[in-house]
């Protein structure tokens, strides 16, 4: 919940208005300022008073206590231009509700936090949780100094600056990632670190009907501190469907802050483990309960089954640890036609979530400035597709976190598909839509896109032509709307005409045809012509070409397909008013 403090009737007018447009907040009014603003720190988690900066100081002054735990505060001021994020950028999520701040209310957010600032990712952002110096490493980080990186795996973390290396002197700031208690920062002469904890661990776990939560947590706990492993790496706690409503297991889960996920018995009893037995066979249908959800999803097995010890009755629980590898993170990001305000802003959050950007030189170049410092970038030139797709995927496999950008959407006519066809179900993928030349062009051009229409690409390198000629001859049957791509390069310059002649036998030659070239970059123009009257010397590359139906019209010199019949009698009776 977000408390929002205001004293000036501007400021519950903006209060009023946020509250709208974000709900779950409250506004505070206890009849003083300072009262209102104690009792919102108590009850929420942010922040947003609509007060001077100064202000905010002095009134939170007296309340904060801990970084960790001190609510997100953000202040806006009288006139709403700013939203600042005055405390707890990060833990109190103050910098992300200065963003949702301004975006509501039409104010700039203000984000001081070094680390937002500059580039370089938080350590505490990454939703694991941190031990140790994380202001003394932070700081290293952005002055540039030596940090080592120790890592007991390649994991998809954003990209770190090139002060950040494994091979740092022994004495440097450390970041250390892993589960294991004893990771090396503990190691005597290291400098200040940093301890991560990757969400590594899945913990199988067992348990007879009414097993106390104490009992199922004692042994968690028992196996994961007898392995040496950190309770804070747990990813879940996994079992077997019949155990998923069983208030034991699901109040251990709570107490380690993770979920408890259940697999049907058929799944776990096709599991191979070192110790299967006779017991959960016959209760739930499988030789392994705990075992074999640990490894459902794969990983190492660190610690076999092992049951708890009550004093003076029999056990009641079972568990086994399992380190699941890294998944690495493969995200296919569409840029769009060319302008950065065409780029949408979850691409450029994909691609400040990427430590590795795969593609065309001409697109690396397009949002380099965007890139986290340390961003490695593998760029291609033209020709190099496959390589340049399955290059990605093989960096995904290894564990880091990928983009693999194109222009418009990555999935159209672009290098998703070869991608993702050689990529197993090891990584994860995200796509992430762009704004393709087809929908860019029609926005140029009018409404042709508004009834069914169709993209043909007249590129025959990759396919032969008796493919392309069959499908314009559809589409021209079938009266779509057609959009052009690939459609006239200097060595392809017969595709075009010969793709017209095809529609033109079932259209009329009056019929309306928009070119659109470098749509959104500042080379750009665009034309509305017709079919008999095409020019298709001026088509190149960075062109398509956007050919109506019988329906599509130039109305007041934008292209228009109607959306129906009805739709058509009014455009109609418009144009012979014109
Ligand atoms: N993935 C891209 C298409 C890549 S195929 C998309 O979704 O749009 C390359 C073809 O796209 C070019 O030959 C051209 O026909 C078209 N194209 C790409 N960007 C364009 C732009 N800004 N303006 C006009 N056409 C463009």
């Amino acid at each position: 919940m977000i408390g929002l403090i205001a004293a000036t009737a501007a400021g519950r007018r903006a209060a009023v208005d946020l509250a709208e447009s974000l709900g779950d907040c409250v506004l505070y009014e206890e009849g003083s300022v300072s009262a209102s603003l104690e009792r919102a720190w108590e009850e929420c988690a942010q922040l947003v008073c609509f007060l001077a900066a100064g202000a905010v100081v002095r009134l939170v002054a007296p309340l904060l206590e801990d970084k960790r735990d001190d609510p997100g505060v953000v202040c806006v001021d009288e006139g709403r231009r700013f939203a600042v994020a005055l405390l707890g950028g990060h833990g109190g999520g103050a910098n992300a509700l200065a963003a949702t701040v301004g975006a509501a209310l039409g104010a700039v957010p203000v984000v001081t936090t070094a680390t937002d600032a500059t580039g370089v990712p938080g350590l505490d952002t990454l939703g694991w949780h941190t031990e140790g110096e994380v202001a003394a490493v932070s700081r290293a980080l952005l002055d540039g100094e030596p940090v080592r990186l120790a890592a007991d795996a390649v994991y998809p973390l954003p990209a770190l600056p090139a002060n950040v290396r494994a091979d740092a002197p022994a004495g440097a700031p450390a970041i250390v990632i892993s589960d294991r208690l004893d990771a090396p920062a503990a190691a005597p002469g290291s400098g200040a670190a940093v301890v991560l904890r990757p969400r590594s661990l899945v913990v199988g776990v067992g348990a007879s009907r009414g097993a106390p939560a104490e009992e199922v947590l004692g042994l968690v706990e028992a196996a994961l501190a007898g392995a040496g492993l950190s309770r804070h790496s747990v990813n879940c706690l996994a079992t077997v469907d019949a155990k998923a409503e069983e208030p034991g297991l699901l109040e251990a889960a709570r107490a380690l802050g993770v979920e408890l996920v259940a697999y049907p018995a058929e799944r776990l009893a096709a599991v191979a483990v070192p110790n299967p037995s006779e017991a959960p066979l016959a209760a739930v249908g499988t030789p392994s309960v705990a075992e074999a959800a640990a490894l459902a999803g794969g990983g190492e097995l660190l610690v076999p089954k092992r049951k708890s010890a009550p004093e003076g009755r029999a056990a009641m629980a079972t568990v086994a640890i399992v380190r699941r590898p890294p998944r690495g993170r493969l995200a296919l990001v569409g840029l769009g036609p060319g302008a950065r305000d065409l780029l949408t802003p979850r691409a450029r959050e994909e691609l400040r979530r990427a430590s590795v950007v795969v593609g065309l030189d001409q697109y690396v170049d397009q949002i380099r400035d965007l890139l986290r410092p340390g961003t490695r970038i593998e760029q291609t030139g033209l020709g190099a597709e496959e390589a340049r797709a399955l290059s990605a995927v093989h960096l995904a496999e290894q564990g880091h976190a990928v983009a693999l950008i194109g222009s418009g959407d990555a999935g159209v006519y672009a290098m998703a598909s070869p991608a993702l066809a050689g990529a197993g179900p090891e990584i994860d993928v995200v796509g992430v839509p762009g704004v393709t030349a087809a929908l860019a062009a029609s926005s140029l051009l009018g409404a042709p896109l508004g009834h069914d229409h169709v993209s043909i690409s007249l590129s025959d390198l990759h396919t032969p032509w008796e493919v392309i000629e069959r499908r314009v001859r559809a589409a021209a049957e079938a009266d779509l709307v057609v959009t052009f791509y690939n459609p006239r390069s200097r060595g392809r310059g017969w595709q075009l005409p010969k793709a017209l002649g095809l529609l033109a036998e079932h259209r009329e030659p009056s019929t309306p045809v928009g070119v659109a070239h470098a749509v959104s970059r500042p080379d750009e123009w665009h034309t509305l012509t017709t079919l008999a009257g095409l020019d298709v010397t001026t088509v190149d590359m960075t062109t398509v070409v956007v050919v109506g139906n019988t329906a599509t019209r130039e109305i007041a010199g934008r292209m228009v397909t109607p959306r129906g019949y009805r739709w058509q009698a009014v455009g109609e009776r418009s144009e012979e008013k014109a």
